[in-house]
Order: structure tokens, then C-alpha cells, then sequence
């Protein structure tokens, strides 16, 4: 069905991690025509620091938008608006003329770390938590204020403003400090079910509230930005800007997963688990994230670590003359891998791999956590091992969809997306570890195309959300067999008993680790 619209194309633009990367789409039919995308730079100087150059990114985003609307050949005139996506969680200190005083600190920067004992045993930070729905984590930006507050307490008295990349190119672009909820909602400083900054948070790093912007809708539009940096984006001055969301929730809107008990699960590097509910929900535990979409629509889940990296490890370290094999028969390394694995049974004959190499997120929240291969025998090869690590990728999932469920209700179907659905074994291993429908979206773009329909919403173009339903298409649906999923179910609770009865054996390898870290 084509929708009748007064201009045909939105621009998206995400501002991610590695890229600033945009779409142009035919609103008419939920399109991509062209996209594009302008990679910067991660600064790590340090082990625990991941910092960018605002500028950088802010030229990326204009630069992006002014080449996927010339790939697109479409003009100028013909754009009903730009959307933004962005990536949570980032702080920027600047003086009153919006000059940074600092990098921009990105959600992977951990030297928060220390704060994290602080507000969970010193200062109630499961009250602050259940305010804000951002777990208590170094990506936090409460934790990374306070780091602030103490480490560095000139530029902290300094600081006109703290701000997020997205506040930042809005500031440049229209001269307003606006911070849309979902963005807000991602700060650890913001009240969930009031919408305005949390008084508890703020005295926790001890920031003003003048010192923050001002909390919009993410439905708010900016117009009239300034004619030098129209000229950059290619595009007309009077353009609306809708401020939009965080690219987490405005996946969960790209890929269809909007209904009770529709979860979507993305594993790429990292992965995530989310749902989406019409009130904030937090979990008694603290172990989910809920952010806004809008005043009237919430995402709850969890994120993990250890996702398509352990693949990535395998073929790396574990099984790098397999992979060399896989290169000598002109395959992809991991569609090698992949078919090793196929050939054992579920359940790797009893091998149990505990994928937790970098730490884990939800719903452990245990920095701490190493790898462990469990139940190994004589009898297991490579092929077992590697069968096992991708098990373990999902046991991981598990986890966090079964305190998802204990939060929003059972799950009813999962749409999958990132670079782990390139291959139909693991899906299908997804439904069975699961016992769950799994369906893959067609398109890649969630972020971008969630951040268009919210435009469609917030330009009074559709009333609600059903009317963009079409513009996502499922590519493939996978289902559970029922003999694998008893298997996995078994599987799954010794993988859990083993988790939990090491607790203190991870703190005390962690610390033997970095005592002998050279
Ligand atoms: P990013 O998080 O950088 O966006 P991707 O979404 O591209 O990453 O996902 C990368 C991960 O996807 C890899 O680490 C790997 O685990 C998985 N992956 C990529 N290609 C395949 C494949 N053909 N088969 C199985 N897994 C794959």
C-alpha cells in the first residue's frame, strides 16, 4: 500500500559508534533508495578510555547527508525531513559557546568502573536505577560524571554544559541544548515517569540541572538551521530536523518488534535483547535497561558482551588452521566454522561453553566473568569446541530473554538481526535454544528506518505506527524442533548452576589476571 505524503523521502541519519551513516526513503512505500555512510575514528589512549572528536562526527553527519541524497538523485526540495538515530550513552563538557572542553566519551570509555561499588552499596543506586532504568555501568554517563565530579574538578566547576553527540550537532545545526527522552533516558540521570532529571541522580555526581539541556519530546522538530551548515548537508535551510531516538529503540521499531512478546535480538560484536511496553517497566534486580521511544512507548532488555566476538575468537585463536581452510576453499572463514559445527549433534555431545570473555552485561552484570569450556572429554574435537561456543552465544541470549519475560511476559516471537543472521544454522540454533519462532526481517537499516517512521509521526504524516507495519518484510522464519529445544532446555540449567556456583572463583581469576597482566 503507498501512503499519500506531501514530500516522498525522509533522510535518516544514525550517529554510531564507528559511522555516521544515513538513508534516504521513500515514505510512500518504506523504501531505501540510497545510503551512505562516513567512518571516524575511536581514540583509546589508554586501555579503559574510548574517546571521539565531536567535530569529526559533526561533519560526518552533514557530509553523509548532503552524499545519500546525491546517490539517491533526489532534490533538495523533495525531502519532507531529516530523523536521527544515535548511540547512548556519550558525554561531551562545553563552555557557554559550545566549544567542547572535552572529547566525546563514548559508552565503551570505562572509567566510571570504580563507581559502580560507590552507588550500589553507598549511595542506594537500585532506587536511582529504578528511577532511570539505565543500569548501574561505566557506560553510564551518572557513572562517568561522577568520574568527572572527582578526576577532574576544574573542567567539572568548568563546564557550562554535560551533552551527548546528538544534543551536540543539534546545538551546532539550530543554537538549542535540547536532549530528546530516549537519549535522556540513557544517562542514568532521568526520571522515566516523570520525563525531567532525576534530583536523586543529579546529587549521586553532583551536577546542576542547569548544566544539562532541556528534555524534548523525541517527536520535537528543529527548523531554520544555519544557512553555512545547510550549504554542507546539501540541503534547504527551512528542512524540519526531528530530534528522534536512541538506535536501540528505534530498532525495535525498524524491525516490526512492537507487540507484547515480540523481542528483538540483535547479535553483531556485542548483542541485545529488547522489547518494547506502553509504561516504563524496571526489573527488582536491576538487570534490564528501559528506555523511551516516546512519551507513550518504553524498551526494555538487556545487553550482552560476548555475542558475534566469540565467533570472531574462534576464528582468531581457537581454530585458525580451520578457518585457514575455509580461506583455501574460497568460503568465508565463517561459513567453514559454521559447517564444522553442523556436523555434531546439539548439545556438542555434552561440551557447555560459557562465552563470557570480556565480562558480562545483563543480566549478570559481572564484570569479572571469564570463558569457561565445561564437560570436556577425550572424545571432543575442534568441531565440538567451536559447536559449543556458538551454543554458549545463545545460553547467553537465553539469560536475558528469561528475565525479559519474567518483566514483560512470555515471548510470542523473535526477529533477528545482525551479523550472526548471516548464517541459517545459527538462527536455527536460535529457535531451538529458545523453543521460539524466529523470524529475520529484509531489511538491515532498523535504526534508520525506526528513526523515519518516528519522523512519519512526528510530521503528522500517519496517526500511529500501523501504517508503516508494511514497510518491514520478514526475509525468513525459522521454527523450534521440539527434541533439540529438550535437549538445549537441559543444557541451559547446567549452564546456569555453573555460572552461579563460580562466582567467587571469577573474582579471584580476575584479580590473579590483573595482578599478572604483562
Ligand atoms: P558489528 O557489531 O561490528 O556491526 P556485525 O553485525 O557485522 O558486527 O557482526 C559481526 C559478527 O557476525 C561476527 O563476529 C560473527 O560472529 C558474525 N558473522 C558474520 N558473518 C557470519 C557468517 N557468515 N556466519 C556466522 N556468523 C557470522
Amino acid at each position: 500500500m503507498s501512503l499519500s505524503v506531501s514530500k516522498p523521502y525522509i533522510i535518516a541519519a544514525d550517529i554510531g559508534t564507528t559511522s555516521a551513516k544515513t538513508l534516504v526513503i521513500d515514505v510512500r512505500e518504506g523504501r531505501v533508495l540510497a545510503s551512505h555512510s562516513i567512518e571516524y575514528p575511536l581514540h583509546t589512549p589508554r586501555p579503559d578510555m574510548a574517546e571521539q572528536d565531536p567535530d569529526e562526527i559533526f561533519r560526518a553527519v552533514l557530509e553523509a547527508i548532503r552524499l545519500v541524497r546525491e546517490k539517491a538523485a533526489v532534490g533538495a526540495e523533495q525531502v519532507l525531513c531529516v530523523s536521527f538515530s544515535s548511540a547512548m550513552h556519550s558525554v561531551i563538557a562545553i563552555d557557554k559557546e559550545l566549544n567542547p572542553l572535552t572529547r566525546c566519551i563514548t559508552w565503551a570509555d570505562n572509567r566510571g568502573v570504580q563507581y559502580v561499588r560507590v552507588l550500589k552499596e553507598e549511595l542506594d543506586g537500585l532506587s536511582i536505577y529504578r528511577n532511570t532504568g539505565t543500569p548501574i555501568h561505566p557506560m553510564s554517563p551518572l557513572l562517568k560524571l561522577m568520574w568527572f565530579r572527582d578526576h577532574r574538578p576544574e573542567l567539572f566547576e568548568q563546564a557550562y554544559k554535560f551533552i551527548g553527540i546528538k544534543e551536540y550537532v543539534f546545538a551546532k545545526l539550530f543554537g538549542q541544548l535540547i536532549i530528546d527522552y530516549s537519549i535522556a533516558s540513557a544517562t542514568g540521570l532521568f526520571n522515566l515517569r516523570r520525563l525531567d532529571w532525576d534530583d536523586k541522580a543529579l546529587e549521586a555526581c553532583g551536577v546542576r540541572r542547569e548544566q544539562l539541556s532541556e528534555p524534548v519530546s523525541t517527536m520535537h522538530i528543529c527548523q531554520g538551521m544555519k544557512a553555512e551548515y545547510a550549504a554542507a548537508a546539501g540541503l534547504d535551510a527551512g528542512t524540519p530536523f526531528v530530534v528522534g531516538a536512541s538506535d536501540g529503540v528505534l530498532a525495535n521499531l525498524g524491525v516490526g518488534a512492537f507487540e507484547p512478546g515480540i523481542y528483538a535480538v540483535t547479535i553483531g560484536t556485542s548483542g541485545a535483547v529488547r522489547g518494547v511496553v506502553r509504561e516504563p517497566v524496571t526489573d527488582p534486580q536491576g538487570r534490564l535497561f528501559c528506555y523511551a521511544l516516546n512519551e507513550h512507548f518504553w524498551v526494555v532488555g538487556g545487553a550482552i558482551n560476548n555475542g558475534g566476538i566469540m565467533l570472531r575468537w574462534v576464528r582468531d585463536q581457537l581454530a585458525t588452521q580451520e578457518a585457514e581452510e575455509g580461506r583455501r576453499r574460497g568460503m568465508d572463514p565463517y561459513d567453514y566454522l559454521t559447517q564444522l559445527a553442523e556436523g555434531v549433534s546439539p548439545g556438542a555431545n555434552g561440551l557447555i561453553f560459557l562465552p563470557l570473555l570480556t565480562g558480562e552485561r545483563a543480566p549478570y552484570w559481572n564484570a569479572n566473568a571469564r570463558g569457561v569450556f565445561f564437560g570436556l572429554s577425550l572424545f571432543h574435537e575442534k568441531k565440538h569446541m567451536i559447536r559449543s561456543v556458538m551454543e554458549g552465544v545463545m545460553y547467553r541470549i537465553h539469560s536475558v530473554v528469561t528475565a525479559l519475560e519474567e518483566a514483560t511476559g512470555p515471548t510470542k516471537e523473535i526477529r533477528a538481526s545482525g551479523g550472526f543472521a548471516r548464517s541459517g544454522f545459527w538462527l536455527q540454533m536460535m529457535a531451538d535454544v529458545l523453543g521460539a519462532k524466529v523470524a529475520v526481517p529484509n531489511s538491515i537499516e532498523s535504526s534508520g528506518l525506526g528513526a523515519a517512521q518516528l519522523a512519519m509521526l512526528a510530521m503528522g504524516e500517519i496517526n500511529d505506527f500501523s501504517s508503516v507495519h508494511g514497510w518491514m518484510q520478514v526475509q525468513q522464519t525459522l521454527r523450534p524442533n521440539a527434541a533439540n529445544h529438550e535437549t538445549y532446555a537441559r543444557l541451559t540449567s547446567i549452564y546456569q548452576r555453573v555460572y552461579h556456583q563460580l562466582k567467587d572463583e571469577f573474582d579471584q581469576i580476575a584479580a590473579f589476571q590483573q595482578e599478572h597482566a604483562n
